[in-house]
């Protein structure tokens, strides 16, 4: 069995590959009216594309009367969309029917309980059956909600108090009032009314609303001790390095280490830096700093004293280390030395961090409760309200992340205090134990803020630390032999993936360099295709990951992906952070469009994608997210704030000559580029599906939970008729957010509040 869909597999992926293709164009109505086809694909209907199109048929099959009217409704509901979207919504809400009272109460549930009712809303649901509403209900109890209904009335409106400009305030006002009118005044009283004894009642005063935002990759735990330690984010110089390590320092216990990270080489223009420049500042403490991706880190002489790693052995290939492929002396392979006297330079890669984290000594569990805390006040400031946490990864040993879910989230659950919803995920070495989870705990926690049954690995290193796995030679690389570092063997990941699969664990697999995402995918051609009967029972249809699927080698390993039926989880805001180097590293094809960063043509593969951030690499921050993948290029605010100047990108030692990389103000590879609701859904529906997180959060529909984020001005104005464009106003800021039906950042007097505000606002603040 396995053997046969592994050898097919490249042939029907080809073939999928041209056949859909034709569809190419007409990417933005595949997403508008079937994206939800993208993560179940695998129904009998002959009109879908066997990738999960399912968009109008090609010219030589003539639609069904049954598709064509399909198609109709399709019709009318975008073009109501884009009245809406538009400002035309108060025209259309006399026209608009809307429910009786009556009926809107009858649909008001099953719940009979108290509710909170939130009217005078412009919802986007992320439900492409109904994408907007005026009002929403849910059981004040449970956070469920329980009816959804109306049309906004207005496109444009700026919620009282928020601190958005006076020109988007004044635009708010000539589109109409922000205050519902007529008919669906009248709904949404009705929605009022009809609530039972006990219900509270918010108007939402015309603002824009949208379900909160899913994260399914973040490092919850380690990114909320980050928020304490040293932030080199921005350090642009040696000396600024050296300040902050000893303000910390001074700050320090005796002889305690300082951790914290951040740094970038191309914020000083691009030379890698050594021991030499903590020594000194630092004292007696030894030092630990990760780099922005997570993939390097920078010690001083004192902590490759305490490491033992001033007498570390010599491991093939001197220097960078990173070559192809794991050896025996893989520890030290990730030790850089220097050339000429053969000492470590205090920069370590990859396997050489994780040992070096195993003589740091674990926070306790107070920090780590702290940590979570402060992790959850900043996501919920950023509107997310649901993530995959993927635990330590490459910056600690496996026991952290099985501490951070046994005794922080298993107790914070437990005792009804968890902020935000967590899918947690463990090292997929550990699945046995996971396993083993799985079949004694189920898969969640009653609450649906916890889950788990998440396994997670990596397969390479990253593009910034050139430990990404190609499968042809970096371009700056000198040697011309680098080609980055595979750190699991393919043989051996297949063990694994077949164990954890087989036990019902969600696999995810880091793979950014196209090699690596080949093998992963090779990895995951051996599990035996899912059954119709096994369906049934969906622990045996468990859909996996690929987290950043950052570089292809062609559009083969997207079709792959969509054949496998894997999420991809690529992350827009590495584009930004990225681009000053994907010329120099990849040469101009492989950092071209089809090759880095490919969204839409993953996409159009039919591949299921979510968006995440990968935070503490880069900063939470869905709507900038958003905005990166719309328009390939940082939000206008983030070109201010870089601290990378053009001129430092050609700070290289290249082989190849490079044409220019474009000005950041210029889109990267604008083929690439994702229309703005699909990208807005790949950001929560999808996010949550991919997370397995969908059953609660993702969507504001009847039966999910009352997640969702209340923002200073719509996203979509200036979306033109194709979906294109957005973000006319500006980025918008996150105002409030809510979690099961309760207020957990912004909140106000009146709210219904949860307990987490005031830390999420204290973040907020100091940030
Ligand atoms: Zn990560």
């Amino acid at each position: 069995m396995a053997l046969t869909l592994g050898s097919s597999l490249l042939f029907t992926a080809s073939l999928l590959v041209a056949a859909c293709a034709l569809f190419w164009p007409q990417l933005e109505t595949l997403y508008l009216q079937s994206h939800h086809a993208s993560v179940n694909r695998t129904g009998s209907s002959g009109t879908k594309c066997p990738l999960g199109y399912e968009g109008p048929m090609p010219a030589d099959h003539p639609p069904t009367g049954q598709q064509q009217q399909q198609q109709r409704q399709q019709q009318q509901q975008q073009q109501q969309r884009r009245q809406q979207q538009q400002g035309l919504g108060p025209v259309l809400a006399g026209a608009t029917p809307l429910p009786a009272p009556a009926a809107a109460a009858a649909a008001g549930g099953s719940s009979s309980g108290p509710q909170h009712v939130f009217v005078n809303g412009h919802i986007w649901t992320a439900n492409p059956e109904v994408p907007w509403a005026s009002h929403m209900s849910m059981d004040a109890a449970s956070g469920e909600i329980t009816h959804l209904a109306g049309t906004p009335s207005s496109s444009s409106c700026t919620p009282p108090g928020s601190s958005s400009s006076p020109a988007a305030a004044a635009a708010a006002a000539a589109a109409g009032s922000c205050k519902a009118a007529g008919a669906d005044d009248a709904a949404a009283a009705a929605a009022a009314a009809a609530a039972p004894a006990g219900s509270t009642v918010v108007d939402l005063q015309g603002a824009f609303v949208m379900p909160g935002f899913v994260d399914p990759h973040v490092h919850l735990i380690f990114g909320g001790l980050s928020l304490s330690q040293i932030n080199l984010r921005g350090a642009s110089s040696r000396q600024e390095v050296a300040a902050r390590v000893a303000a910390a320092a001074a700050a320090a216990a005796d002889g305690a280490w300082l951790l914290g990270g951040g740094w970038s080489e191309a914020d000083w223009g691009g030379g890698l830096p050594d021991a030499s420049w903590l020594d000194e500042a630092s004292g007696a403490h030894p030092v630990f700093l990760t780099r922005m991706d997570s993939h390097m880190a920078l010690v001083n002489t004192a902590a490759l004293q305490l490491a033992g790693l001033l007498h570390a052995p010599d491991a093939a290939g001197s220097g960078c280390g990173c070559s192809c492929g794991g050896d025996a002396a893989a520890d030290a392979a990730g030790v850089d030395k220097d050339p000429v006297t053969g000492r470590p330079t205090g920069l370590l890669r990859e396997h050489a961090m994780v040992a070096m984290r195993g003589i740091i000594p674990s926070p306790s569990l107070q920090e780590r409760k702290a940590a979570l805390a402060a992790a959850a006040g900043y996501l919920l400031s950023r509107g997310v309200t649901a993530v995959g946490d993927m635990g330590w990864g490459v910056f600690g040993a496996a026991e952290e992340t099985w501490t951070d879910l046994e005794e922080v989230y298993d107790a914070a659950a437990a005792a009804g205090e968890l902020p935000i919803r967590v899918s947690s995920y463990v090292p997929l070495r550990s699945w046995q134990r996971a396993a083993q989870r799985l079949a004694s705990n189920g898969s969640h926690h009653a609450s649906g803020r916890l889950i788990w049954g998440g396994v997670k690995d990596f397969a390479d290193g990253s593009l910034g630390s050139s430990t990404a796995l190609f499968w042809r030679p970096y371009s700056d690389d000198v040697s011309g032999s680098t080609t980055g570092m595979r750190l699991i063997e393919v043989e051996e990941l297949q063990q694994l993936v077949q164990g954890a699969a087989g036990a019902g664990l969600q696999v995810a697999i880091h793979a950014i360099g196209d090699r690596a995402v080949d093998e992963v995918l090779e990895a995951f051609e051996q599990l035996e295709e899912c059954s119709d009967a096994d369906q049934q029972q969906q622990q045996q249809c468990v859909q996996h990951r690929i987290e950043h699927v950052q570089h292809i080698s062609s559009a083969v390993s997207a079709a792959k992906l969509a054949v496998l039926r894997l999420h991809a989880v690529p992350n827009p805001q590495h584009l930004i952070s990225d681009r000053s180097m994907l010329l120099r590293k990849l040469g101009a094809e492989r950092a071209g469009p089809g090759r880095s960063h490919a969204y839409r043509t993953l996409a159009s593969m039919g591949v299921s994608i979510g968006f995440a951030s990968d935070w503490p690499i880069v900063e939470v921050d869905p709507l900038a997210s958003v905005y990166a993948s719309v328009f390939r290029k940082a939000p206008p605010q983030a070109h201010q704030d870089k601290q990378v100047s053009a001129g430092q990108q050609g700070s290289s030692s290249s082989t190849e000559p490079q044409p220019p990389a474009p000005p950041e103000e210029q889109p990267w590879a604008p083929e690439e580029a994702m229309p703005l609701e699909v990208a807005l859904q790949l950001h929560t529906a999808t996010a949550a599906t991919v997370a397995r997180l969908d059953r609660w959060a993702g969507q504001l529909k009847a039966g999910l939970r009352g997640d969702f984020v209340v923002l200073d001005r719509s996203p979509f104005e200036g979306m033109d008729e194709d979906g294109g464009g957005g973000f006319a106003a500006g980025v918008p800021r996150v105002v409030k957010t809510y979690v099961d039906g309760r207020c957990a950042f912004g909140c106000d007097d009146g709210d219904v509040a949860g307990d987490v505000q005031a830390a999420a606002a204290a973040v907020a603040d100091s940030r």
